[in-house]
């Protein structure tokens, strides 16, 4: 068979696309108004902080008022905090309309707030906590329904819009959270693929992300409460977690990990919300994005 030479417009055209890949904009969310809940620390931290690099208008949704708002004016003016507990119907709809009233739109939404619900008590199903498992649900799912809710009623007249959850690797299997947890990732996936069958109509995009384990003061203070009390509760400092402890959680993951080498980060997530968010993931709508680097098809399946 004969060497098929490329003519020179073809290489000048590879060329040029280099250059032209070069420039490509690195703001990937200019003019875009986002809400990001649970974004005053861990997770929803390290998505406020790129969303706004990346050009987004950001509105930090949490109830950590102190770490919010001194979120926000480190990065001001790209971002503003409102106090939002996302189980309360009244609370998450002023976060809409207050956001659509100061930026005129919302484009992306993302459903971040979460807890894991106490991990030391109440593990088997023997001694299930209708309290606790309430309490899971009401943040986890009741929060993620209303920000769909809300959100889809801000976005359904512009026929646009972008709804991200955070669900878990503990909605894709079982034996990795707690019941009660487990059960609301699981619902998160549900209520994703749901959402995103109706609103696909109306242009609007409905994902979420499913994320091994990051040492975020959420898993960190899990981690805490069920082992290693005393020992651990030297290093336990206020908001994001530091140091040592970090370093512990993250060798305990890397240790449980399929995919050997890499270390999960807060910020690994936020490039995945990062891609769903913005128009790169334009033809992706009721996909649930898992990074885990495998674990969920791998065969070891570990408890916490
Ligand atoms: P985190 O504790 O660092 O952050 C969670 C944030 O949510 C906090 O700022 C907290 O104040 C806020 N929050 C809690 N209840 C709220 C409420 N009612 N209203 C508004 N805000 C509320 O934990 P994280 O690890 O960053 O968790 C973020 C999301 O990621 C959660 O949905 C969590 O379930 C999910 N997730 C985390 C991991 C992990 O390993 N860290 C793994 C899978 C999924």
């Amino acid at each position: 068979m004969p060497v098929q030479v490329m003519p020179e417009n073809t290489l000048q055209g590879i060329h040029l696309m280099g250059k032209e890949s070069n420039s490509l904009p690195h703001r990937r969310l200019e003019g875009k108004v986002a809400i990001v809940t649970g974004g005053a620390q861990g997770i929803g931290e390290a998505t406020v902080r790129l969303f706004a690099r990346h050009g987004a208008k950001v509105v930090i949704a949490d109830i950590e008022d102190i770490l919010g708002n001194a979120l926000a004016n480190s990065l001001a003016p790209s971002t503003t905090y409102v106090h939002c507990d996302v189980s309360l119907e009244e609370d998450v709809e002023n976060l809409i309309s207050s956001t659509t009233l100061r930026y005129g739109r919302l484009d992306i939404l993302f459903n971040n707030a979460g807890v894991l619900g106490n991990q030391s008590k109440h593990k088997s199903i023997t001694d299930f906590d209708v309290d606790e498992f309430d309490r899971v649900m009401s943040v986890n799912v009741r929060g993620a329904a209303l920000g769909m809710k809300h959100a889809a009623r801000a976005m359904i007249p512009r026929g646009t819009g972008c709804i991200i959850s955070t669900a878990s690797v503990a909605g894709v299997m079982g034996g990795l959270g707690p019941h009660a947890y487990t059960a609301s990732k699981h619902a998160i996936v549900g209520l994703t693929k749901n959402t995103a069958c109706e609103l696909g109509r109306h242009g609007i995009r409905v994902n979420c992300i499913s994320p091994f384990g990051v040492a975020t003061s959420m898993l960190i203070g899990a981690w805490k409460t069920s082992e290693d009390e005393e020992e651990e509760d030297e290093c336990m400092s206020f908001g994001t977690p530091k140091g040592k402890e970090v370093e512990k959680m993250e060798e305990f993951v890397r240790e449980l990990a399929n995919l050997k080498g890499p270390t999960l980060r807060a910020r690994d997530i936020a490039e995945a919300a990062l891609y769903l968010a913005s128009d790169e993931s334009k033809y992706v709508s009721g996909h649930n994005l898992v990074v885990d680097g495998g674990i969920t098809i791998s065969r070891n399946c570990v408890g916490l």
